[in-house]
């Protein structure tokens, strides 16, 4: 019943990526060195540049799939213009994605926003994306965040899309508090 040490250890290494990431001690280069590593396919392998890192433009208006009721849409929208600009102005904000060898604009970008009636919802949780998915799930609960919250909480749900775990269920990964100190720290949210 024991866990492997070997992907203990990669977790722990990724989470700590990451937060070297956020108190700013990766270099550009560094982190450029490292994109090779996102284990994603499909659309992410054509978001991957050759020498540097290609110019993505900054969406400012979230993409969402089906109906959003009326507050959804309203945290939805003041929390993704937020979190873009933080994105495209915060180096530190920027580097929690090249840690996992992902563009944050990029990822944002690529979100797609949707309700979800998830039994979590009714635990607190404000929104559930698929690790490794651009589907964001968003529960009645994120409707009542205000611009700050919402944008961090995108970029946590932002972070899962680009290949970030949590724990639970993985015991290795940081927590969802973690998460967020990390956005908040980082992104100044
Ligand atoms: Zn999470």
């Amino acid at each position: 019943m024991g866990t492997p040490s070997g992907s203990a250890t990669r977790g722990e290494r990724r989470f700590a990526a990451l937060a070297l990431a956020v108190a700013g001690a990766l270099t550009p280069a560094v982190a450029g060195g490292g994109a090779g590593a996102t284990p994603r396919g499909d659309t992410a392998r054509s978001r991957q540049p050759g020498p540097g890192p290609a110019p993505v433009p900054l969406a400012r208006v979230p993409q969402v799939i089906g109906d959003l009721e009326g507050a959804l849409q309203r945290a939805l929208r003041s929390g993704y213009a937020l979190a873009a600009r933080r994105l495209h102005e915060t180096p530190r904000c920027a580097a929690l994605f090249r840690s996992l060898g992902a563009d944050g604009v990029a990822e944002l970008a690529r979100s797609r926003y949707r309700s979800a009636w998830s039994e979590l919802c009714m635990h607190g949780v404000a929104a559930l994306t698929p690790v490794g998915q651009p589907t964001v799930q968003l529960c009645p609960g994120f409707g009542a965040l205000d611009p700050r919250r919402a944008a961090r909480t995108l970029i946590h749900e932002a972070l899962h899309a680009a290949g970030l775990r949590e724990r639970p269920p993985d015991p290795t990964a940081p927590s969802a508090e973690e998460i967020n100190r990390l956005v908040e720290q980082g992104c100044d949210l």
